[in-house]
């Protein structure tokens, strides 16, 4: 399945979660077997240029395409999670959103030395989460060169500034506005 065709497998919903957003809806794309074997094919194909020894994929949508990546490639996934899940000593980071703040944290024990960590997501918007979690994974002492998202909203221009942190970024489709 070509690009053109995961891209038709997504469901656009207008207004949500709130007026003017156009939320790019990934459930249409993941529920359809052929779309989800394609989507991950491509994502592992890019993986696999960047030398990855890991995968870590962002909660929740992150963790469908990055553990399926990972488990494609034969790589460990890590789970960039919301605050509070881990039962362990985490090592959190907190960013800015458009309105108010978030915090990501990880298990720091789940990134061996040496580690080359791909980041993967649905969706880049805004670049806060992504460059949050590429912050954190640098702590913990990875090394990230490339980061794949299913879909970029170039508008909103989070792909320039996670490139402005080192980053390689790589998306399969684009969706203009917001
Ligand atoms: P950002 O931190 O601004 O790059 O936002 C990225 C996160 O928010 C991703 O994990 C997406 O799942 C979600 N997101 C942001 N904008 C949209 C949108 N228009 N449609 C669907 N998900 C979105």
């Amino acid at each position: 399945m070509n690009l053109d065709e995961i891209r038709s497998l997504i469901r656009t919903v207008p207004d949500f979660p709130s007026p003017g957003i156009q939320f790019r809806d990934i459930t249409t794309l993941i529920s359809h077997g052929a779309g989800l074997a394609a989507t991950v094919r491509h994502l592992a194909d890019r993986a696999a240029t960047a030398e990855a020894t890991l995968i870590a994929g962002m909660e929740a949508r992150g963790f469908i395409f990055g553990a399926a990546v990972a488990a494609q490639m034969g790589l460990g996934f890590v789970p960039v999670r919301k605050p509070g899940k881990l039962p362990v000593p985490t090592l959190g980071i907190d960013y800015a959103l458009e309105y108010g703040r978030d915090r990501l944290e990880i298990d720091p024990g789940a990134i061996p030395p040496g580690a080359r960590v791909v980041v993967i997501d649905d969706l880049i918007a805004t670049g806060g989460t992504a460059l949050a979690a590429t912050d954190l994974l640098r702590q913990a002492g990875a090394t990230i060169t490339h980061a794949l998202f299913v879909i970029d909203l170039p508008d909103l221009h989070g792909a320039d500034r996670l490139r402005g942190a080192g980053v390689t970024v790589e998306a399969l489709i684009r969706f203009a506005g917001h």
